[in-house]
């Protein structure tokens, strides 16, 4: 085993991977950029490296810099996080070339998975089923002849594609020279690669994905299902597991053809497969694996009862992953929600600010996996997720009422955020039902924040002339009840 990691990665996700080494008796090492130096991940390692400025082409993203802070700190192996170098078979090739472990799958499944278009091609040949559409094509009139043959609406794909970015529907050859040119811009931007691929889009479609997750001893299984088709701009907001839609027979199938995918480019460490679901025909098409571990693992951790992330290290470190498949099964029903700093009800546009008051809900079954604390810094520099609250229950019922209470009793202030608006889904019928489709947030869901009441204005006016002003030279130090009048700088006198 390992006696310490360098976690190249920052927020919920960093601190998340330093308590699985933490549990393991593993010293950790955390990297951070300028803007991130009072950050908690930094205040949570047992070592904390600077690796350059806030830009994450600077830090984050730094490979040079990573592996330095690793040599300079003597750690032996490095866990990428998701995101940043996680998914960057270069990245992993230049650890290993370091001398270091790379806590993932091998390079070269990474590369295999890397590209969409190459990645069904892969698929198609190894058996699994995928959304049927082309790759590989030149020009408009190639794009839509393929599109007429697959037949109206179909998506245009960025192949480097990530994040949701580079995706465009179309619906009639009219549509296609626009969807063209701007999922091309936009893959430029943000993957430096404007290759794109076109396939059936399936309406209504669920996505639901399969974890998988293998030793280097050649046991290779998969950990059952996550529904993540509550999304906005096809990225996720709430996951849970089980599917409210799969059967034991569909579960099984998708648990098999996961398995194939990843067998089929020699996969081990944690993995995802993620398809798209066609509730209409009860059948599933291959979208693409994600080469690392995933967002939203909790949900399957509380399920399975597995550590993902321990097991990570363990494997990368060579044990072998003791269960098989037939050991392993699903218990009670687990939901996370992604909590955002961005304005749901201003076209989800991420905002910043200081974090003034965090307080995570606590109670049986709720976890709370936050990068943030109360003074936290929201900068614009890097992804808006500032925390996940996932519980488990016995239920589906059950865990829809023990989410809504946690998300009750969650305070955040400072930033705007989407919480008015998980607590809107988490209380929609459609959601209890299950039949959320990973457009309905955009098309059917027509969420307005509501008003705050005057009494709530009022009481914050209050509180705030109460409770003690640091700038007020009348203050009354003696006092130990901050809400006290006696403390109070706003002039008042008995
Ligand atoms: P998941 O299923 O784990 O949510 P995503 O593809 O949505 O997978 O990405 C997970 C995280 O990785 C995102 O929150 C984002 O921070 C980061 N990420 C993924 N792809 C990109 C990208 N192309 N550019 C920037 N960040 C990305
Ligand atoms: P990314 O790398 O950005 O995660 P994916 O291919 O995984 O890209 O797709 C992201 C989301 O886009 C899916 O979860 C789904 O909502 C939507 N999507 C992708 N492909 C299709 C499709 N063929 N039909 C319908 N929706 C799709
Ligand atoms: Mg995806």
């Amino acid at each position: 085993m390992f006696n310490k990691i360098l976690v190249a990665n920052r927020g919920e996700i960093a601190i998340r991977l330093m308590r699985a080494c933490r549990e393991l008796g593993i010293k950790t090492v955390a990297v951070y950029s300028a803007a991130d130096k009072d950050a908690p991940h930094v205040r949570f390692a047992d070592e904390a490296v600077e690796i350059g400025d806030s830009a994450p082409r600077e830090s984050y993203l730094n490979i040079p810099n990573v592996l330095q802070a690793a040599k300079a700190t003597g750690a032996e192996a490095i866990h990428p996080g998701y995101g940043f170098l996680s998914e960057n078979a270069t990245f992993a090739e230049a650890v290993a070339a370091a001398g270091l472990i790379f806590i993932g799958p091998p390079a070269s499944a990474i590369r295999a998975m890397g590209d969409k278009a190459q990645s069904k091609i892969t698929m198609k040949a190894a058996g699994v089923p995928t959304v049927p559409g082309a790759e590989n094509l030149a020009g408009e009139t190639e794009f839509i002849e393929a599109a007429e043959r697959i037949g109206y609406p179909v998506l245009v794909k960025a192949a480097a594609g990530g994040g949701g970015k580079g995706m465009r529907v179309v619906r009639s050859a009219r549509e296609m020279p626009e969807a063209l040119d701007s999922a091309r811009r936009e893959s430029q931007n943000a993957f430096g690669d404007d290759r794109l691929l076109v396939e059936k889009y399936i309406e209504n479609a669920h996505h639901i994905e399969i974890q998988v997750f293998g030793d280097q001893h050649g046991n290779l299984v998969h950990l059952f299902e996550r529904e993540c088709s509550v999304q906005r701009r096809h990225q996720k907001i709430i996951e849970e597991s089980p599917s409210p839609l799969l059967t034991p027979a569909i579960r099984a199938r998708m648990g098999e053809a996961a398995v194939q995918a990843a067998r089929a480019v020699g996969y081990f460490n944690a993995g995802t497969v993620e398809f798209i679901f066609d509730p209409a025909l009860s059948s599933f098409f291959f979208l693409e694996m994600n080469t690392r571990l995933q967002v939203e693992h909790p949900v399957t951790e509380a399920v399975t009862g597995l550590d993902l992330a321990a097991w990570q290290i363990r494997v990368a470190a060579g044990e072998p992953f003791p269960f098989k498949q037939a050991d392993l099964s699903q218990r009670g029903h687990a939901i996370e929600c992604r909590l955002y700093a961005e304005d749901a009800a201003g076209g989800f546009l991420p905002s910043t600010g200081r974090i003034l008051r965090f307080i995570e809900p606590r109670g049986p079954g709720i976890r709370v996996d936050s990068g943030i604390v109360t003074g936290s810094e929201v900068s614009r520099f890097y992804d808006p997720l500032l925390a996940k609250i996932i519980v488990h229950a016995e239920s589906r019922e059950a865990a829809i009422r023990r989410m809504r209470a946690a998300l009750k009793e969650t305070v955040l202030h400072g930033v705007t955020s989407n919480f008015d608006f998980l607590q809107a889904i988490l209380a929609h019928p459609a959601f209890a039902e299950g039949r959320i489709h990973t457009r309905w947030v955009e098309t059917e869901f027509n969420w307005q924040p509501a008003e705050l009441p005057i009494e709530a204005l009022l009481a914050a006016a209050l509180a705030d002339g109460t409770i003690q002003n640091p700038k007020s030279k009348i203050e009354n130090r003696y006092e130990p009840d901050p809400f006290s009048p006696w403390k109070s700088g706003n002039g008042f006198r008995n």
